[in-house]
């Protein structure tokens, strides 16, 4: 394992962003980082800029207003880089799916790495999913990431 492949998996920077949610699933990603549920001890830190981030937290279904924005967003971070999708919306366009201004999930905009189903998922159902985000790092998730609508599931 090489020295930048282990420090990133010792400190995954995150930052969040919610395209278009009821806040619900928001409130659930800023309880793990409480000490309550201890997301730091992972190493996680929230970001404010994506050029520092890791890992794009996203929540909510892609509304046209946030499709430019999020494509944007995850422009802006460096290689290599991963995509949480938390919440059911996120996923599949949940609740939102048909609406007028919804695009569905955020698969269809860009890649996802790791997938937590969950109206909202509870926050050891987050952490779950950021271990199996630490998991692709170590595992080399560059190269396994090619295209939109791959990823891996969380229950
Ligand atoms: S998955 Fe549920 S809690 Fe999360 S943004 Fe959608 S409706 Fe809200």
């Amino acid at each position: 394992m090489d020295l930048l492949k282990w420090a990133r998996m010792k400190s995954p920077w995150i930052c969040h962003f919610n395209t278009g949610g009821c806040n619900a699933c928001d409130i659930e990603v800023v309880a793990v980082l409480t000490p309550r549920f201890d997301v730091e001890r992972f190493g996680v830190l929230l970001k404010g800029s994506p050029r520092h981030a890791d890992v794009l937290v996203v929540t909510g279904p892609v509304t046209q207003q946030s499709e430019a924005r999020l494509k944007r967003v995850y422009e802006q971070m460096a290689e290599p880089k991963f995509v949480l999708a938390v919440g059911v919306c996120t996923c599949s366009g949940g609740v939102f799916h048909g609406c007028y201004n919804a695009r569905g999930g955020v698969d269809t905009v860009i890649p996802v790495d790791v997938y937590i189903g969950g109206c909202p998922p509870r926050p050891s159902e987050i952490i779950d999913g950021v271990v199996h985000v630490l998991n692709k790092i170590a595992g080399g998730g560059l190269a396994e990431k090619s295209s939109v609508n791959e990823g891996q599931a969380v229950q």
